[in-house]
């Protein structure tokens, strides 16, 4: 698990298999980079059933559970950790709401996707789950720690 100072918080960000096959990849990106987030890790890759029945364990009893993990693992993601003050928060509130009927425009949920099942990407909803996703996602040489090498980040 990758632990910082205590303002900042890692999140885990899949792009999901929509996401990856609309091209929405730079967008996404684009849009945490400008904010001022800082990228620490990412990679494209094709998920395993088993990794998204850990990562959504959560959901096992709901009725679409089943169907979610089909379709994660249907193509590639790309799986990001960003860091930042109070980005797991901020970056909810950027992706909007869990259904893109709800999700106001703005929104990366209410701009590009209508489908509470494809709606394009995932993000942690606390500090812990952020904390346990990462370390399923990630081995702890994949993640970049950009104190050691600048001591100052522009928001
Ligand atoms: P979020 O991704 O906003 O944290 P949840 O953790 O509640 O939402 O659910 C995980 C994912 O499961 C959602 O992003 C969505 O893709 C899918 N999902 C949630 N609710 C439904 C539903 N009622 N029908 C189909 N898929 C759903
Ligand atoms: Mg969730």
């Amino acid at each position: 698990i990758f632990s910082l100072l205590s303002l900042f918080i890692n999140l885990t960000h899949p792009l999901k298999p929509d996401g990856v096959q609309r091209r929405l990849v730079g967008e996404i990106i684009r849009r945490f980079e400008r904010k001022g987030f800082k990228l620490v890790g990412m990679k494209l890759l094709q998920a395993s059933e088993e990794q998204l029945r850990q990562h959504y364990r959560d959901l096992r009893e709901k009725p679409f559970y089943s169907g979610l993990v089909k379709y994660m693992s249907s193509g590639p993601i790309v799986a990001m950790v960003w860091q930042g003050l109070d980005v797991v928060k901020t970056a909810r509130k950027m992706l909007g709401e869990t259904n893109p009927a709800d999700s106001l425009p703005g929104t990366i949920r209410g701009d590009y996707c209508v489908e509470v099942g494809r709606n394009v990407i995932h993000g942690s909803d606390s500090v812990e789950s952020a904390q346990r996703e990462i370390s399923l996602w990630f081995k702890h040489h994949e993640l970049f720690c950009w104190e050691e090498c600048s001591e100052h980040w522009i928001y």
